[in-house]
Protein backbone atom coordinates (compact mmCIF):
# COMPACT_ATOMS: atom_id res chain seq x y z
CA UNK A 1 0.00 0.00 0.00
CA UNK A 2 1.33 3.82 -0.52
CA UNK A 3 0.03 6.12 0.94
CA UNK A 4 0.82 10.23 2.01
CA UNK A 5 0.18 11.61 5.14
CA UNK A 6 -0.41 15.49 4.85
CA UNK A 7 -1.38 18.08 7.82
CA UNK A 8 -0.07 21.37 9.60
CA UNK A 9 2.68 20.71 12.01
CA UNK A 10 1.93 19.26 15.00
CA UNK A 11 -1.08 17.14 13.51
CA UNK A 12 0.05 13.84 14.61
CA UNK A 13 1.92 12.83 11.50
CA UNK A 14 4.67 11.18 13.04
CA UNK A 15 2.68 9.85 15.94
CA UNK A 16 0.40 8.25 13.69
CA UNK A 17 3.12 7.08 10.93
CA UNK A 18 5.33 5.27 13.43
CA UNK A 19 2.38 3.19 14.18
CA UNK A 20 0.86 3.01 10.20
CA UNK A 21 4.03 1.53 9.12
CA UNK A 22 4.19 -1.16 11.85
CA UNK A 23 0.49 -2.52 11.07
CA UNK A 24 0.85 -2.11 7.19
CA UNK A 25 4.38 -3.32 7.12
CA UNK A 26 5.30 -0.20 4.64
CA UNK A 27 8.50 1.77 4.91
CA UNK A 28 8.61 5.64 6.40
CA UNK A 29 9.71 7.99 4.70
CA UNK A 30 9.70 11.26 6.32
CA UNK A 31 11.65 14.49 4.93
CA UNK A 32 11.79 16.45 8.20
CA UNK A 33 13.88 13.01 9.64
CA UNK A 34 15.53 12.35 6.04
CA UNK A 35 16.73 16.28 6.97
CA UNK A 36 17.76 16.03 10.09
CA UNK A 37 19.80 12.91 9.48
CA UNK A 38 21.47 14.73 6.86
CA UNK A 39 22.48 17.91 9.27
CA UNK A 40 23.45 15.07 11.86
CA UNK A 41 25.56 13.45 9.03
CA UNK A 42 27.07 17.06 8.14
CA UNK A 43 26.61 16.46 4.45
CA UNK A 44 26.39 19.75 2.17
CA UNK A 45 22.62 18.90 1.38
CA UNK A 46 21.92 18.94 5.25
CA UNK A 47 24.26 22.65 5.99
CA UNK A 48 21.83 24.10 2.96
CA UNK A 49 18.70 22.52 4.54
CA UNK A 50 19.90 23.85 8.35
CA UNK A 51 19.47 27.60 7.21
CA UNK A 52 15.82 27.18 6.24
CA UNK A 53 14.57 24.66 8.99
CA UNK A 54 15.97 26.98 12.37
CA UNK A 55 13.95 29.97 10.74
CA UNK A 56 10.75 27.32 9.91
CA UNK A 57 10.96 28.28 6.20
CA UNK A 58 10.35 25.55 3.41
CA UNK A 59 13.86 23.88 1.82
CA UNK A 60 13.88 25.10 -1.80
CA UNK A 61 11.43 22.49 -3.73
CA UNK A 62 14.42 21.31 -6.45
CA UNK A 63 16.04 20.01 -2.76
CA UNK A 64 13.42 17.78 -1.50
CA UNK A 65 12.36 16.77 -4.64
CA UNK A 66 15.40 15.09 -5.77
CA UNK A 67 15.96 13.85 -2.32
CA UNK A 68 12.34 11.67 -2.48
CA UNK A 69 12.70 10.84 -6.42
CA UNK A 70 15.99 9.04 -5.42
CA UNK A 71 14.71 7.47 -2.02
CA UNK A 72 11.06 5.92 -3.53
CA UNK A 73 13.47 3.87 -5.86
CA UNK A 74 15.24 2.50 -3.00
CA UNK A 75 14.78 -1.72 -2.34
CA UNK A 76 12.71 -1.10 1.09
CA UNK A 77 9.89 1.13 -0.98
CA UNK A 78 8.46 -2.32 -3.01
CA UNK A 79 6.92 -3.25 0.09
CA UNK A 80 5.01 0.05 0.37
CA UNK A 81 5.55 3.10 1.54
CA UNK A 82 3.95 5.94 3.92
CA UNK A 83 5.25 9.58 3.24
CA UNK A 84 5.47 12.40 5.72
CA UNK A 85 5.74 15.93 5.19
CA UNK A 86 6.14 15.42 1.26
CA UNK A 87 4.72 17.11 -0.87
CA UNK A 88 4.39 20.35 1.19
CA UNK A 89 3.97 22.55 -1.96
CA UNK A 90 2.02 22.35 -4.95
CA UNK A 91 5.31 22.32 -7.43
CA UNK A 92 6.31 19.38 -5.38
CA UNK A 93 2.91 17.66 -5.71
CA UNK A 94 3.37 18.11 -9.45
CA UNK A 95 6.59 16.22 -9.04
CA UNK A 96 5.43 13.16 -7.38
CA UNK A 97 2.63 12.63 -9.69
CA UNK A 98 5.58 12.69 -12.53
CA UNK A 99 7.69 10.90 -10.44
CA UNK A 100 5.19 8.06 -9.27
CA UNK A 101 4.11 7.87 -13.42
CA UNK A 102 7.49 7.51 -14.32
CA UNK A 103 8.23 4.62 -11.84
CA UNK A 104 4.61 2.96 -12.53
CA UNK A 105 3.26 3.47 -8.77
CA UNK A 106 0.09 4.62 -7.81
CA UNK A 107 -1.29 6.54 -4.82
CA UNK A 108 -4.11 4.42 -2.68
CA UNK A 109 -4.53 7.15 -0.60
CA UNK A 110 -3.84 10.37 0.64
CA UNK A 111 -4.35 10.75 4.70
CA UNK A 112 -5.30 14.36 5.72
CA UNK A 113 -5.17 15.13 9.58
CA UNK A 114 -6.85 18.12 10.60
CA UNK A 115 -6.80 19.57 13.84
CA UNK A 116 -7.75 23.33 15.16
CA UNK A 117 -5.02 25.88 14.13
CA UNK A 118 -4.85 27.01 17.80
CA UNK A 119 -4.07 23.96 19.44
CA UNK A 120 -0.77 23.65 16.72
CA UNK A 121 1.55 25.85 18.96
CA UNK A 122 1.17 23.69 22.34
CA UNK A 123 1.67 20.45 20.41
CA UNK A 124 4.99 21.62 19.23
CA UNK A 125 6.36 23.71 22.33
CA UNK A 126 5.65 20.32 23.85
CA UNK A 127 6.86 18.13 21.58
CA UNK A 128 9.60 15.49 22.78
CA UNK A 129 11.57 13.56 20.25
CA UNK A 130 13.46 10.52 20.27
CA UNK A 131 17.60 10.84 19.70
CA UNK A 132 17.98 7.41 18.72
CA UNK A 133 14.23 6.17 16.86
CA UNK A 134 12.46 9.63 16.15
CA UNK A 135 9.32 8.63 17.69
CA UNK A 136 7.35 11.67 19.36
CA UNK A 137 5.87 12.16 22.49
CA UNK A 138 4.67 15.16 24.34
CA UNK A 139 4.88 16.04 27.82
CA UNK A 140 1.82 16.60 28.94
CA UNK A 141 -0.97 15.40 25.84
CA UNK A 142 1.79 11.69 25.55
CA UNK A 143 4.32 11.26 28.39
CA UNK A 144 7.19 9.13 28.39
CA UNK A 145 6.31 6.58 31.14
CA UNK A 146 10.09 7.59 32.65
CA UNK A 147 10.78 11.57 32.16
CA UNK A 148 13.46 12.00 29.54
CA UNK A 149 13.11 8.15 27.97
CA UNK A 150 11.48 6.90 25.02
CA UNK A 151 8.90 4.16 25.66
CA UNK A 152 9.96 2.19 22.49
CA UNK A 153 13.99 2.00 22.49
CA UNK A 154 15.14 3.54 25.53
CA UNK A 155 17.08 6.35 23.45
CA UNK A 156 17.11 10.07 25.08
CA UNK A 157 14.67 12.67 24.25
CA UNK A 158 15.20 15.95 23.07
CA UNK A 159 13.58 19.26 21.98
CA UNK A 160 13.80 19.71 18.17
CA UNK A 161 15.77 23.71 17.37
CA UNK A 162 12.54 24.59 15.52
CA UNK A 163 10.05 23.30 18.52
CA UNK A 164 10.23 27.10 19.41
CA UNK A 165 6.98 29.84 19.22
CA UNK A 166 9.12 32.06 16.63
CA UNK A 167 9.68 29.11 14.65
CA UNK A 168 6.60 27.61 15.12
CA UNK A 169 4.86 30.84 13.80
CA UNK A 170 6.43 30.96 10.95
CA UNK A 171 5.77 27.13 10.22
CA UNK A 172 1.95 27.46 10.98
CA UNK A 173 2.57 30.55 8.08
CA UNK A 174 3.91 28.22 5.92
CA UNK A 175 1.71 25.63 6.29
CA UNK A 176 -1.13 27.52 5.54
CA UNK A 177 0.26 29.55 2.41
CA UNK A 178 1.87 27.05 0.55
CA UNK A 179 0.78 23.29 1.95
CA UNK A 180 -3.34 24.16 2.24
CA UNK A 181 -4.10 24.46 -1.57
CA UNK A 182 -3.18 20.72 -1.93
CA UNK A 183 -5.86 19.51 -0.04
CA UNK A 184 -7.91 20.90 -2.89
CA UNK A 185 -5.31 19.76 -4.94
CA UNK A 186 -5.73 15.68 -3.73
CA UNK A 187 -9.36 16.50 -3.55
CA UNK A 188 -9.89 16.80 -7.12
CA UNK A 189 -7.65 13.57 -7.82
CA UNK A 190 -10.10 11.78 -5.79
CA UNK A 191 -8.11 9.86 -2.95
CA UNK A 192 -8.63 12.48 0.54
CA UNK A 193 -9.52 10.97 3.31
CA UNK A 194 -10.02 13.50 5.60
CA UNK A 195 -9.16 12.53 9.54
CA UNK A 196 -10.32 13.76 12.48
CA UNK A 197 -6.69 14.72 14.38
CA UNK A 198 -8.29 16.28 17.46
CA UNK A 199 -9.02 13.29 19.46
CA UNK A 200 -7.22 10.44 21.32
CA UNK A 201 -3.93 9.05 19.46
CA UNK A 202 -5.25 5.50 19.43
CA UNK A 203 -8.50 6.46 17.92
CA UNK A 204 -6.98 8.74 15.07
CA UNK A 205 -5.11 5.37 13.90
CA UNK A 206 -8.37 3.62 14.26
CA UNK A 207 -10.05 6.11 11.77
CA UNK A 208 -7.11 6.04 9.64
CA UNK A 209 -6.84 2.25 9.29
CA UNK A 210 -10.56 2.05 8.30
CA UNK A 211 -10.21 5.05 5.79
CA UNK A 212 -7.50 3.14 3.98
CA UNK A 213 -8.45 -0.44 4.06
P1 LIG B 1 3.70 16.20 13.06
O1 LIG B 1 4.56 15.02 12.63
O2 LIG B 1 2.41 16.26 12.30
O3 LIG B 1 4.42 17.50 13.07
P2 LIG B 1 3.74 14.87 15.68
O4 LIG B 1 3.23 13.51 15.37
O5 LIG B 1 5.18 14.99 16.00
O6 LIG B 1 3.28 15.94 14.57
O7 LIG B 1 2.87 15.41 16.91
C1 LIG B 1 3.09 16.72 17.45
C2 LIG B 1 2.92 16.68 18.97
O8 LIG B 1 1.56 16.44 19.30
C3 LIG B 1 3.74 15.56 19.65
O9 LIG B 1 4.24 16.06 20.86
C4 LIG B 1 2.71 14.45 19.87
O10 LIG B 1 3.03 13.65 20.99
C5 LIG B 1 1.42 15.24 20.07
N1 LIG B 1 0.23 14.53 19.54
C6 LIG B 1 0.15 13.75 18.43
N2 LIG B 1 -1.09 13.28 18.24
C7 LIG B 1 -1.84 13.79 19.27
C8 LIG B 1 -3.22 13.69 19.64
N3 LIG B 1 -4.09 12.95 18.92
N4 LIG B 1 -3.63 14.35 20.75
C9 LIG B 1 -2.74 15.10 21.48
N5 LIG B 1 -1.44 15.24 21.19
C10 LIG B 1 -0.99 14.59 20.09
P1 LIG C 1 8.99 18.20 9.76
O1 LIG C 1 9.89 17.22 10.43
O2 LIG C 1 8.08 17.56 8.75
O3 LIG C 1 8.24 19.07 10.75
O4 LIG C 1 9.92 19.18 8.91
C1 LIG C 1 10.88 19.99 9.54
C2 LIG C 1 11.42 21.03 8.57
O5 LIG C 1 12.09 20.38 7.47
C3 LIG C 1 10.39 21.94 7.90
O6 LIG C 1 10.03 23.05 8.72
C4 LIG C 1 11.13 22.36 6.63
O7 LIG C 1 12.10 23.36 6.90
C5 LIG C 1 11.89 21.09 6.24
N1 LIG C 1 11.07 20.22 5.34
C6 LIG C 1 10.62 18.96 5.59
N2 LIG C 1 9.93 18.48 4.55
C7 LIG C 1 9.91 19.46 3.61
C8 LIG C 1 9.34 19.60 2.33
N3 LIG C 1 8.61 18.61 1.75
N4 LIG C 1 9.54 20.77 1.65
C9 LIG C 1 10.26 21.76 2.17
N5 LIG C 1 10.81 21.71 3.40
C10 LIG C 1 10.65 20.58 4.12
Amino acid sequence: MNLLIMGPPGAGKGTQAERLVKELNITHISTGDMFRAAIANGTEMGLKAKEYMDKGALVPDEVVIGMVKDRLQEEDCKKGFLLDGFPRTVEQAKALDETLKELNIELDGVINIEVPMEKLMARLTGRRVCKQCGASFHVIFNPPKEEGKCDACGGELYQRSDDNEESVGTRLNAYMEKTQPLIDYYKKQGNLKNINGDQEINKVLEDILAAVK
